[in-house]
C-alpha cells in the first residue's frame, strides 16, 4: 500500500530536498521582523519593524536570490541552524516539524493556496512597517510576532 502521508510527516528536515525545504516555508514574514535581545536576561524582544527587503504587502523577500549581499546579516535557515535558533515565531512551520507537531490548516501547503496565511491573519501584512521608515527599534516592541496566532477562518462568502 503506498504511504500517502505528506513529505513534512514522513521526513525528517535534514531528509527533504531543496524544493521541499523551501515550500515548507509559510510566507508569513514574521521572521523577517527585527529582534532585539534583552542584555540582563537575554529574552527576546519582537517588534513589527521588517526588513528593508520586505514586501510589506505579499510579505515575501523582495529579493531573495541576492538576499544575503544586501542583508549581511540575513540568517539563512538550514537544519542544522534551527538547533541554534532561539528566536523563530511559534507558528513557524520549520520550527513546528522540527518539533513534531502538525501544520495548521492555513498553511499553503495543506490549504493548497499561498493566500490562506494572509486571510487567517497570521502573516505580517498590514502589521508591520519597513524599517526604512520605522525610526528607534525600541520603539516597536510588541510581542504577537512571538506568540501563536489565532487565525481566524475566512467566511465562504470572502473567498468568493
Ligand atoms: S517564520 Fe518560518 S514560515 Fe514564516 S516566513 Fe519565516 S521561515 Fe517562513
Ligand atoms: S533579506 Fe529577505 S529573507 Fe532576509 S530578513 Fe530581509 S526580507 Fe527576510
Amino acid at each position: 500500500m503506498t504511504d500517502m502521508k505528506p513529505f513534512w510527516q514522513v521526513r525528517r528536515l535534514d531528509e527533504m530536498t531543496t524544493e521541499e525545504w523551501e515550500s515548507l516555508c509559510d510566507g508569513c514574514g514574521r521572521c523577517c521582523l527585527h529582534k532585539l535581545r534583552e542584555d540582563v536576561t537575554e529574552q527576546i524582544l519582537f517588534t513589527d519593524v521588517a526588513c528593508r527587503l520586505l514586501d510589506l504587502e505579499t510579505c515575501l523577500c523582495s529579493d531573495y536570490a541576492c538576499r544575503r549581499r544586501k542583508v549581511p546579516d540575513c540568517v539563512q535557515l538550514t537544519p542544522e541552524a534551527l538547533a541554534e535558533i532561539d528566536w523563530l515565531p511559534p507558528s513557524c512551520a520549520y520550527r513546528l516539524v522540527a518539533e513534531g507537531r502538525p501544520l495548521a490548516w492555513w498553511h499553503p501547503l495543506v490549504s493548497g493556496s499561498p493566500d490562506t496565511v494572509h486571510e487567517a491573519g497570521v502573516s505580517v501584512r498590514g502589521r508591520a512597517i519597513s524599517e526604512r521608515r520605522a525610526g528607534q527599534l525600541e520603539h516597536h516592541i510588541v510581542d504577537w510576532p512571538g506568540k501563536t496566532p489565532r487565525p481566524r477562518r475566512p467566511r465562504a462568502c470572502d473567498r468568493a
